[in-house]
């Protein structure tokens, strides 16, 4: 299907990162030359042993952290020029984040944890409780809209923190072991579902994963290794 015109084309653009981080003997070389290019409707998975700099890596590329060197384009900004302010909003604009931990906030709703998303963007208005409701209802939780994080299961759970990350409308969806705390079954939907909410908005998506299948459902598998990204 040709994407309509209305769609804006995505492209994140790592070039080179190096990451160290300081300690009492020599520094812990974390990245070492970690170049990485990604456009409108691709994604890939990472994986890699325990240790190896994977949350890091996704950190830098979603601004939550700083390279020691080297630079991060998203759709043509380069990310280094931003300050902490001019940060939060462009993160909030461009980037959608899942955990393996769901990060919902306990006392609100399934709904109110999607709306959160808006916050930083502007004030709530009607179009965006609609939109709310609509991705919980692409997320298979059009009946739990009212449920607080306790009153869902594990998965249902990552659910809605995967339509809090959407409702943005992101370009680049990172997802860091987002399947880690849920069984075999409950992770295979999850994976199919951040498959396909992200193909059809054409989102780039990331996915750093230990669950292999989830991996090998991505049409692009890197490991990490020895802080640099090789093909798997
Ligand atoms: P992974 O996600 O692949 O398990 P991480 O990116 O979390 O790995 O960590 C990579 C390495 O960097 C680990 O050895 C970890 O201990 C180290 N590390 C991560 N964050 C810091 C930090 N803030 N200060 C010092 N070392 C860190
Ligand atoms: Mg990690």
């Amino acid at each position: 299907m040709i994407p309509p015109a209305t769609i804006a084309s995505h492209h994140l653009q790592a070039i080179d990162l190096y990451k160290q981080y300081p300690t009492p003997a020599e520094p812990l070389v974390v990245l070492r030359g970690v170049s990485l290019d990604l456009a409108s409707g691709q994604s890939l998975a990472i994986v890699g042993p325990s240790g190896s700099g994977k949350s890091t890596l996704l950190n830098i590329l979603g601004t939550l952290d700083h390279p020691t060197s080297g630079s991060v384009r998203l759709n043509d900004s380069d990310t280094s020029s931003l300050n902490a302010n001019g940060l939060a909003h462009f993160r909030a604009q461009h980037i959608g984040f899942v955990f393996q931990d769901h990060h919902l906030l306990p006392q609100c709703t399934a709904l109110e944890n999607v709306l959160i998303a808006r916050l930083a963007a502007s004030r709530v208005g009607a179009a965006d409780i609609a939109r709310a409701q609509k991705l919980l209802n692409q997320v298979g939780l059009g009946h739990r809209l009212t449920h607080l994080p306790g009153e869902l299961s594990g998965g249902e759970r990552q659910r809605v923190a995967i339509a809090r990350a959407m409702m943005n409308r992101p370009s680049l969806l990172l997802c860091d072991e987002p399947t880690g705390n849920l069984d075999a079954k409950t992770s295979r939907s999850i994976g199919e579902l951040l498959i396909s909410l992200t193909s059809d908005s054409l989102t780039m998506l990331i996915v750093v994963t230990h669950n292999l299948p989830l991996a090998d459902r991505l049409p692009r598998k890197l490991r990490m290794d020895e802080g640099q990204l090789i093909e798997a």
